[in-house]
């Protein structure tokens, strides 16, 4: 049979390694790869604008790919629920590809799609490719269980051998008795909007660092890639969180939007480390793929993932509900140099190193501020060019002591820690001007530099830079002791949360399409 199919581009926005895209082109007359803008996410979710931009780009990209194998990207705005059974009709579909999206949202999402396709009469095809394993398989393979540490999912991921090999983008070849009708509206009707298109305020719009696509993905991979030795030798601790030009790869933004298959990521390194001796996991860059891979696990494995009542894995805490710290938190006004600096680079550029990003969680939750990890969570989503519902949720409630690392009484110091690696405030003097004339002394507490000291650094704390809004010293301590409290008010079960819950049974769409098949 000859089918006319929709590929359905959500993540995965890319030609290499995608195999829902390759099984859209086999046995096929008419291929539509399709974008949805659907309103479901702006309305439900934080997307800040130099996130749009990422995003905007990346279909560009993909539209021009596609244009070079005599196709086109049809976007189209509207929830895949009512949107889709109309192009089903229009354009006489009998297949639909996808990648499998393992997010909450996205499985209820596509259950409903699948029980439209079958109404009328079209048949699914998902195909896993976001993460390197079948996220499933590992929970079945760790005996229903979620594995709840790191060295858990290393030993089963072992176990289940190397992650599939990527598989090339599809070529001409591919495309042989394939076509797209296209109409000379095409542009008007299905083109890819602008973000003024779209309403959205670009005035805050961040510099261009990480431009969107899978062009730009794979060509920052390949720079990587060159890079043999600082491959082989990463060690992610060993890497600084303010530097002024990143220590690690800032790949994620590609990753989170499958710009970059992680498969791909894998392999690449793979081919880099071979014959060669070279760090390992957890702190190897395979590691960062496998601390990826353990958060999609458990986010999928425990209930509520991303809060903490209803999610049983998670330290039930007493957080404050202070708007004021907050929004100090939230807009850089902390009065702690290293803590405004991170929360600054992160609203103009959306990326921030994983210290940093450590330093700001630990201040904010458990360290200093007393705030719940989620209020992190919401500013951490609008602002990071590489949101990813499951990484987000899962280091946040990592960094908060509340579920995985419980070490609590180990604190981040809002001034020493970035001393470590920046001793001369280098970082800070290039986002927070205003502190730039501040001796070397002085700039990671600017408050304790003498009134003639801040007058000739034209900065009067208080006035010119906020003072710090709480004394580290003392509200650090007073917290380990509140999260000590916290801690002993779990009752023996929630204890024993670590050993991994056994999965209540909620057939995925993968387990869905293997028992069709099987029947
Ligand atoms: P590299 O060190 O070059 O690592 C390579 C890849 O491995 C990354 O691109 C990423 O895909 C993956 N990776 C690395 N570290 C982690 C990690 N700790 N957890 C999961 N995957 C990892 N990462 C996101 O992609 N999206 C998020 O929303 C996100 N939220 C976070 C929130 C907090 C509070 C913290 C502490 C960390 C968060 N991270 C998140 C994880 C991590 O900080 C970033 O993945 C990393 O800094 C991205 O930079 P990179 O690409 O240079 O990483």
């Amino acid at each position: 049979m000859s089918h006319n199919t929709i590929h359905w581009f959500r993540k995965g926005l890319r030609l290499h390694d995608n195999p829902a895209l390759i099984a859209a082109l086999k046995d096929c007359r008419h291929i539509y790869p399709l974008f949805l803008l659907d309103p479901w996410f702006p309305k439900n979710t934080r997307i800040g604008i130099n996130r749009w931009r990422f995003l905007i780009e990346a279909l560009k990209d993909l539209d021009s790919s596609l244009k070079k194998l005599n196709s086109r990207l049809f976007v189209v705005r509207g929830s895949p629920t009512e949107v889709l059974p109309k192009l089903f009709k229009q354009w006489k579909i009998t297949r639909l590809t996808f990648e499998v999206d393992t997010e909450p949202y996205s499985q209820s999402r596509d259950k409903e799609v699948m029980k439209l396709a079958k109404e009328y009469g079209v048949e699914v095809t998902p195909k896993i490719s976001h993460t390197l394993y079948n996220i499933d398989r590992i929970i079945d393979e760790n005996n229903g269980k979620t594995p709840m540490t790191y060295i858990r999912l290393q030993s089963v991921v072992k176990a289940m051998g190397h992650p599939k090999k990527p598989i090339p983008a599809p070529t001409n070849e591919d495309m042989r008795g394939v076509s797209t009708p296209l109409s000379d509206d095409h542009e008007e009707k299905f083109g890819i909007p602008t973000l003024e298109d779209l309403g959205l305020d670009t005035s805050s719009l961040g510099p261009h660092l990480f431009p969107g696509g899978e062009q730009e993905a794979l060509r920052r991979l390949d720079e990587h890639m060159e890079r043999t030795n600082w491959v082989c030798k990463f060690e992610k601790p060993k890497t600084s969180p303010n530097s002024l030009i990143p220590s690690t790869t800032v790949l994620s933004p590609y990753v989170r939007f499958g710009c970059l298959s992680a498969r791909t990521f894998w392999w690449r390194l793979a081919d880099v480390y071979r014959g060669k001796t070279h760090s390992d996991p957890p702190v190897s860059l395979h590691g960062q793929l496998l601390w990826r891979e353990f958060f999609y696990t458990t986010a999928v494995g425990i209930p509520n993932f991303n809060k903490m009542e209803g999610n049983s894995a998670c330290v039930q805490v007493d957080w404050d509900n202070n708007p004021e710290h907050l929004a100090a938190w939230r807009e850089a006004r902390t009065g702690f140099p290293f803590i405004d600096t991170i929360m600054t680079q992160l609203r103009q550029e959306g990326w921030i190193h994983h210290l940093a990003r450590h330093a700001v969680a630990c201040f904010l939750t458990r360290g200093d501020l007393w705030i719940s990890w989620e209020e992190g969570q919401k500013v951490f989503e609008e602002l990071l060019l590489d949101s990813d519902w499951s990484l987000n949720a899962g280091n946040w409630q990592w960094l908060s002591a509340s579920t995985f690392f419980h070490q609590y009484f180990r604190v981040y110091s809002p001034i020493a820690f970035g001393k470590k690696t920046d001793k001369h405030g280098d970082y800070i003097k290039k986002y927070l001007p205003v502190l730039k004339k501040f001796p070397t002394e002085y700039i990671y507490e600017p408050w304790k530099a003498p009134r003639s000291v801040q007058e000739r650094a034209g900065c009067i704390v208080g006035k010119d830079y906020p003072r710090p809004i709480v004394d580290h010293e003392v509200v650090h301590k007073k917290n380990i002791l509140r999260m000590k409290a916290a801690y002993a008010k779990r009752s023996p079960e929630d204890k024993t949360i670590n050993k991994g819950e056994k999965r209540k049974a909620s057939p995925s769409i993968k387990e869905m399409f293997q028992k069709k098949a099987k029947r």
